[in-house]
């Protein structure tokens, strides 16, 4: 069976979590979109990991680990991180590669840093990691896939084609060095020795192991209102966050995507710029933001800050029904055991007019967050295993967003460990 674990929001729900748990019962983990550019904190015996590149499920002896056609594979990160995984003490991961994914070349890097700086402040907030620059080549179709590096004398024409363009903007716009083409083939051989191992045809893979009968996990990484699509536009990612996409960014056929774990934080944040209607400020976010994840709302790759605000019902609602959600994951609970009282966005107002649907971008920008108060609980409620024993206030709370949102919430986690779960029939 394929199952997909995606975020309904911003990102950093806490799908590294969930998937890490997930997988204890799964054989196989891919990753099917995205870069390094976002991350997963994981949380377990061995000590506490940021992963940017590979699956959440390398922490387990008997899954495979997959980077799927869809991901912007960053070569000496991926290495970089199975080394600090090993390092730790974690048994070497079995890691596939597909050898349809395409490659974040080191000129992505400099363009999204480039770019970043002429931009100054109307740049979109990017991480810098190349992602934007790599989809835009790979869909201009001058991008490089990982089975182009075993074919010297072809990759060494294309970089050569290739770096006309890019030396041209490099020097005119950026004004900064050109590219030697000898130099990037040399780099492209060390990656290729270092991504060799792993590469194989994945969808093939795949394909057998859902014959199999394998359990199959799709790990997303950020959330709905990131994709390029359905998300706020420009302020999104390069490639689509949604389960749909796990099929494509897989290879696998659609139809067999039967379970759409969808995580929702009990909260909100989000980083890089952008509307977001709950935003708060000031002492209240900072008191948020500190209590917040795991040590923290601060982003797993840039350590920034992250933005803070309360759970918004009508970005959550439109994220679960674009991801196709059959079950809700409701995450990082506990954190809000201190609050007297717990503000929750219900609606927004635009214009004058209340609505409970989520607009567009241009319409988001004027939305002004409709705040209803719930009471809070005032206790930790980490270790607790049984829905019944929650507190009562915070079972109103999750029964209150159930309903607003529409889509069942089966399971509850209450602190960042894998044991932290609490199951529920919804
Ligand atoms: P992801 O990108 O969606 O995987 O999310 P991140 O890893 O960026 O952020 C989630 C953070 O919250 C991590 O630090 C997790 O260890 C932590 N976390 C996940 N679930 C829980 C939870 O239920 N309670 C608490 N306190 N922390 C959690």
């Amino acid at each position: 069976m394929v199952q997909a674990v995606v975020g309904a929001n911003w990102g950093d729900e806490g799908k590294g979590k969930i998937t890490d748990m997930l997988a204890e019962k799964a054989d196989i983990i891919v990753r099917f979109q995205g870069g390094a550019n976002a991350g997963h904190t994981i949380v377990n015996d061995y000590g506490k990991f940021a992963l940017h590149t590979l699956p959440s499920g390398v922490f387990y002896d008997h899954t495979t680990s997959i980077i799927g056609n869809g991901v912007a594979l960053n070569i000496p990160i991926l290495f970089k991180e199975i080394k600090s995984i090993t390092d730790q003490g974690v048994p070497a991961p079995k890691i596939l590669v597909s050898d349809r994914a395409q490659i974040v070349m080191p000129y992505h890097i400099l363009f999204d840093q480039y770019e970043e700086e002429r931009l100054g402040g109307k740049s979109f907030g990017s991480t810098k990691s190349g992602i934007a620059p790599f989809y835009s080549d790979k869909y201009a179709k001058i991008g490089f896939q990982v089975s182009e590096l075993f074919d010297e004398e072809l990759l060494k024409e294309k970089i050569e084609r290739v770096l006309v363009t890019k030396n041209i903007i490099l020097e005119n716009l950026y004004k900064k060095p050109a590219i030697d083409a000898g130099e990037l083939f040399e780099t492209m051989m060390e990656y290729k020795k270092m991504v060799e191992p792993y590469v194989c045809d994945v969808s093939a893979f795949l394909w057998d192991a859902i014959k199999e009968g394998k359990n199959i996990l799709l790990e997303g990484q950020l959330g709905s209102l990131k994709d390029p699509d359905h998300g706020i536009y420009p302020m999104v990612t390069s490639s689509s966050t949604l389960a749909a996409y796990g099929a494509i960014g897989a290879g696998i056929p659609p139809y067999e995507i039967k379970k759409i774990v969808t995580v929702v934080k009990a909260y909100s944040s989000a980083v890089g710029a952008g509307a977001f209607v709950s935003e708060i400020f000031g002492d209240e976010a900072d008191e948020l933001r500190r209590r917040g994840g795991d040590g923290g709302e601060y982003g797993a790759t840039t350590g920034r800050p992250r933005r803070m605000g309360w759970f918004d019902c009508v970005a959550t609602k439109y994220g679960c029904r674009i991801q196709g959600t059959t079950d809700v994951a409701f995450t990082v609970l506990d954190v809000l055991g201190y609050l007297d009282e717990i503000p929750v966005c219900v609606g927004y107002e635009i214009d004058g007019e209340v609505t409970t649907d989520f607009p567009t971008t241009y319409r988001l920008e004027k939305a002004k967050p409709v705040l209803k108060t719930l009471p809070g609980w005032k206790c930790d409620i980490r270790g607790i295993k049984k829905y019944e024993d929650l507190p009562e206030n915070c079972r109103k709370y999750i029964e209150f967003v159930e309903k607003e949102i529409g889509f069942p919430i089966t399971m509850v986690s209450n602190g960042p460990k894998r044991s932290d779960i609490i199951y529920r029939n919804a």
